[in-house]
């Protein structure tokens, strides 16, 4: 197969996480697009590892879909594979996602998310592979940034060993751009939503109480809310930034942090609202006080995402929820004892 700057346009693509909410959408539409993909995931028990076995199984039947059930901390596991692919591009999303999880066991969170970073860029290093895509999160500003949150923010006051975690993923990055070469795009996501979300997103859990007819817990004051992004635009901004990768020249090297976000703050209230509309019931709230290692609104500065890769998220909140309802509908109908709806 051709490589990376030949005429063929198509990529070798190792993507982490694969079998993930957001991995397995990329490695659909990279498979779509011609690219050739390596998915690495150790489907672990951070939700039913079962839900993500289903999640890939689309993609498992493309000829050029390769998935390798391993570790990303797996230093012998990844020379091995780096070893015998010539890898293109390297998207990592592989981690321990959430802020509530990272303040039960910050342990775990850094080992995953800091070492298993670590691992995959030394990995990089030694096989000479130089694009890479890195999954960075909203929580990086902390509550120190003012609205709506710009890239040039300084970033440095992390609420929660989860925002700690991927802002020391950026930093590491940055420095294996100086130090050799690295071109990185760190996507900064901002609460992604769509069909196969994770169990412990809040739209989640929201939906199983709209169901079971309880009231919703709105944690925080009023003006709490989140710049809810939709999947199908956050694959669009990975994509475009492999694609600008693809075409750098090799003696020049990028770096560049990005907001991907809708670009609109959604208030908690507006959420449960919308989500008891689309349900066909009424939203019943209760107020609960504001949690821990929570940041208490968030809404990105889309102007670098616009200039730098040409495009801005459009899904609407209603259509997007309109769209995760209808699947989850479609999961329920196949197989009851596989919906992947958890509590808030
Ligand atoms: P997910 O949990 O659905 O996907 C992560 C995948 O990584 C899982 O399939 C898991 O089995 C795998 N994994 C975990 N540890 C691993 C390891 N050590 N080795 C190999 N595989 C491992 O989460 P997601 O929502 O799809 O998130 C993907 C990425 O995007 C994460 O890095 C997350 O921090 C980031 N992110 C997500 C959101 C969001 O709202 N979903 C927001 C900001 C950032």
């Amino acid at each position: 197969m051709a490589g990376v700057g030949e005429t063929d346009r198509t990529m070798r693509v190792l993507v982490t996480g694969a079998a993930g909410f957001i991995g397995s959408h990329l490695c659909e539409r990279l498979l779509k697009d011609g690219h050739s993909v390596w998915g690495v995931d150790n489907f672990d028990d951070f939700y039913d590892p079962a839900i993500k076995r289903r999640n890939i199984s689309i993609s498992l039947g493309h000829t050029q879909m390769h998935l390798v059930e391993g570790d990303v901390r797996d230093s012998v596991l990844l020379d091995g594979l780096f070893g015998s692919i010539p890898f293109d591009l390297v998207v990592h999303l592989a981690a321990r996602p959430g802020v509530r999880p990272s303040i039960r066991e910050p342990g775990l969170c850094y080992d995953v998310n800091v070492t298993g970073t670590l691992r995959l860029l030394e990995a990089m290093r030694r096989h000479r592979v130089s694009r890479f895509v890195f999954a960075s999160s909203s929580s990086v500003y902390g509550d120190d940034a003012a609205l709506p949150f710009a890239e040039d923010r300084p970033a440095c006051n992390p609420l929660s060993p989860y925002a700690a975690s991927k802002r020391s993923g950026e930093l590491m990055c940055h420095s294996w751009h100086k130090s050799w070469g690295l071109s990185v795009y760190c996507l900064r996501l901002f609460s992604v939503y769509g069909p196969r979300q994770r169990p412990d997103l809040a739209i989640s859990g929201f939906v199983a109480l709209l169901r079971e007819g309880k009231p919703l817990p709105v944690h925080g004051g009023p003006a709490t809310g989140r710049d809810y992004t939709h999947v199908d635009d956050v694959v669009e901004g990975i994509c475009r930034s492999a694609a600008n990768l693809r075409v750098l020249p090799a003696n020049a090297p990028v770096f560049r942090i990005l907001n991907v976000g809708h670009g609109r703050t959604v208030h908690t209230t507006e959420l449960a609202e919308t989500l008891g509309g689309v349900l066909g019931v009424r939203a019943r709230m209760s107020r609960r006080p504001e949690r821990v290692g929570d940041v208490p609104v968030t809404l990105a500065d889309t102007t670098l995402l616009e200039k730098e890769l040409g495009y801005r998220p459009r899904v609407e909140l209603s259509d997007g929820l309109i769209r995760y309802v209808e699947w989850l509908n479609e999961v329920e109908s196949i197989d009851p004892a596989a919906v992947p709806v958890g509590s808030s």
